[in-house]
C-alpha cells in the first residue's frame, strides 16, 4: 500500500512518502537496540518525565495535531481533538502509576523469601491502525516505554503525517534517539522484520488477516506477542431498559469515530416487547444525522477513512441485500464526493448472510429482535468475535447476569464498550489476545522474574 495522506473528505491526494528503505529500517533497529542499553539502566522517576513532557506538548498542540487526524482519516474535529486528550490522559496514567505498577512483588513461599521483579525486555515493534492514530500509540508505547523497553512503531499507510507528528513529540520531549522511532514501511514488511533476532516482542492492532500474519512469524521465531483485532460487539436491549437512554447510546456507539471503532456497537438485539419501540427510535436519529465535512463542527456523521474503506463496506452491504437482508434505512453511498456511506440499519439478517458473521466498519448497524435473555445472548455468543459488549436493563443484577455470560474481553452495562487509560482493553476468540491500557497493560513485555533469597 502506497504511504499517502488522501484526505478522506474529497478523496485529493495531499502528500505521497518514500518507503524506508532496508538500509534505514536495520540502522533504525539497531539505533532501538543501542538506546534499550542505556534506557533499561534509567529509573521510573526519568522514564515518567519523559512521558508527562510528551503529554504536555500533545496538550499544548492539540488543535494542530486534531487536524492532522480529520484530514489524513476523516475523524470529526472534535473527536480529534478528544483523542489527542485521551493519549496524552494514558501518557500521563503510566507516568503516575508505573513505578506501582512494577515494584517489586513479595511471594510467600512455603519455605524461604522470595520476590518478582519486573525487568524490561528489548526493543518492541508495535503496529498500529489508522481509526484512533494517536490513541493506539499511546496504549501500546506509553507502558513500554515506562518498562524500559524501546519502541519502532509501524503505523497504518494512510496516517504517515500522524505517525511522524508522534515521533517528533517525543523528540521535542527530550527522549533519546532510538527510545521512539517510526517505521515508514509497508505492512508485509512488518511482518518480515519478526524473524530479526533483535526485536523481541510485537503487537498488533488491526484485522485479523494481518493480525494472523504477524503472529505467525512471531509463532516461529518463539517471540511474545499481542493482538487487539476487530470485533462486531452485541448491544443487547432488554424489555426494562429505558429505551430512550438506550436509544442515544445506540447512536453514539455506532456512529462514533464515523463507525470505525472496533468496540463499535454494531449488532443491536431487541427482547420481542421493546424492538419496534427502539428501531423507529433509532432509525429516526440515524437518518437525521448531519452527514458532512469532518472540519465542520456541526458535522455529525463524517467520511469512512478511504475510499477503498467504503466501497469495502458497500460492497458488503449489497453482498448482505443479495443474499436476503433486508435495507431498513440507507444502504448506498450518498452522491456526494469524498468517501462516504449512508447511515444504514439491516434487518432479517441470518448465518450465511455476510453482515451477520463479518465485521461492518463504517455507519451500518445490523438489527435483530429475540424472544427473552437467553436467545439474545445465544446470538451475541455467535460470532467469530470477542472483543466488547454492552446490555441495557434497569436492574444491574440481571445485566451482571448476562454480562458473565458474554464470551468477549469488555461488557458494558448501560453504556457502549469505551476505553480510559485505567481499564484494561482486549478480547477473546476472533478478537486477539493479551490486553492493553491499565496495570494489565504494562505486563505484557516484561520478564517477570523470580528471585529467590535462600
Ligand atoms: P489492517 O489492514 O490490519 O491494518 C492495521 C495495521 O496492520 C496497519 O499498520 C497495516 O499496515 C498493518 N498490516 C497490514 N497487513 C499486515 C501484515 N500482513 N503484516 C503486518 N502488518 C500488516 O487493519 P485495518 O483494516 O486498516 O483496520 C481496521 C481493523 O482494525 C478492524 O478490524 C478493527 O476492528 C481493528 N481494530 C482493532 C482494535 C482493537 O483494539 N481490538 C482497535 C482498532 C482497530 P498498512 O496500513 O501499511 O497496510
Amino acid at each position: 500500500m502506497a504511504i499517502q495522506t488522501v484526505d478522506p473528505n474529497t478523496n485529493e491526494l495531499l502528500k505521497s512518502f518514500e518507503e524506508m528503505s532496508v538500509f534505514q529500517v536495520d540502522e533504525a533497529i539497531s539505533g532501538a537496540v543501542s538506546a534499550f542499553a542505556t534506557w533499561k539502566q534509567t529509573n521510573y522517576e526519568q522514564r515518567a518525565g519523559l512521558l508527562h513532557t510528551v503529554a504536555k506538548l500533545m496538550r499544548d498542540q492539540k488543535q494542530y495535531l486534531a487536524r492532522l487526524i480529520t484530514m489524513e482519516m476523516g475523524k470529526l474535529i472534535s473527536q480529534a481533538e478528544g483523542e489527542i486528550n485521551l493519549s496524552a490522559d494514558i501518557l500521563d496514567y503510566y507516568a503516575d502509576n508505573g513505578a506501582r505498577f512494577l515494584a517489586d512483588k513479595p511471594l510467600a513461599p512455603e519455605f524461604g523469601k522470595a520476590f518478582i521483579r519486573y525487568s524490561p525486555i528489548g526493543v518492541l515493534l508495535g503496529v498500529e491502525p489508522w481509526n484512533f492514530p494517536f490513541y493506539q500509540v499511546a496504549r501500546f508505547a506509553a507502558p513500554n516505554i515506562m518498562v524500559g523497553n524501546t519502541v519502532l512503531v509501524k503505523h497504518a499507510s494512510i496516517v504517515p503525517q500522524c505517525a511522524m507528528a508522534i515521533e517528533v513529540l517525543f523528540k521535542e520531549a527530550g527522549a533519546p534517539k532510538g527510545i521512539y522511532t517510526n517505521l515508514l514501511i509497508s505492512g508485509k514488511r512488518a511482518s518480515m522484520l519478526v524473524s530479526d533476532k533483535r526485536i523481541k516482542g510485537v503487537s498488533l492492532t488491526g484485522s485479523e488477516a494481518a493480525g494472523a500474519s504477524l503472529a505467525s512469524e512471531a509463532g516461529k521465531n518463539l517471540k511474545k506477542s499481542v493482538l487487539e483485532l476487530g470485533g462486531s460487539d452485541a448491544f443487547i436491549i432488554l424489555e426494562d431498559a429505558d429505551i430512550d437512554k438506550a436509544v442515544e447510546w445506540a447512536v453514539v456507539g455506532r456512529i462514533n469515530n464515523n463507525g470505525e471503532c472496533c468496540v463499535a456497537a454494531k449488532r443491536f438485539i431487541a427482547i420481542e416487547s421493546v424492538a419496534d419501540e427502539f428501531i423507529t427510535k433509532f432509525k429516526d436519529k440515524m437518518a437525521n444525522l448531519i452527514v458532512g465535512d469532518p472540519m465542520d463542527a456541526a458535522t455529525q456523521l463524517g467520511p469512512l477513512s478511504s475510499e477503498e474503506a467504503a466501497v469495502a463496506l458497500a460492497d458488503q452491504v449489497q453482498r448482505s441485500v443479495d443474499a436476503g437482508a433486508t435495507v431498513l434505512l440507507g444502504g448506498k453511498r450518498p452522491s456526494r464526493p469524498g468517501a462516504f456511506m449512508a447511515p444504514t440499519i439491516l434487518t432479517d439478517l441470518h448465518p450465511g448472510i455476510p453482515a451477520y458473521y463479518e465485521e461492518l466498519f463504517g455507519p451500518v448497524a445490523s438489527f435483530y429482535r429475540v424472544k427473552d435473555d437467553q436467545a439474545a445472548i445465544d446470538l451475541a455468543n455467535d460470532s467469530p468475535f470477542g472483543l466488547g459488549g454492552s446490555v441495557f436493563t434497569q436492574n444491574i443484577e440481571r445485566g451482571k447476569l448476562i454480562a458473565d455470560q458474554i464470551d468477549t474481553g469488555m461488557v458494558f452495562i448501560n453504556h457502549p464498550t469505551w476505553t480510559q487509560a485505567d481499564l484494561p482493553f482486549g478480547g477473546t476468540k476472533g478478537s486477539g489476545y493479551g490486553r492493553e491500557l491499565s496495570e494489565l497493560g504494562i505486563d505484557e513485555f516484561v520478564n517477570k522474574k523470580l528471585i529467590r533469597v535462600c
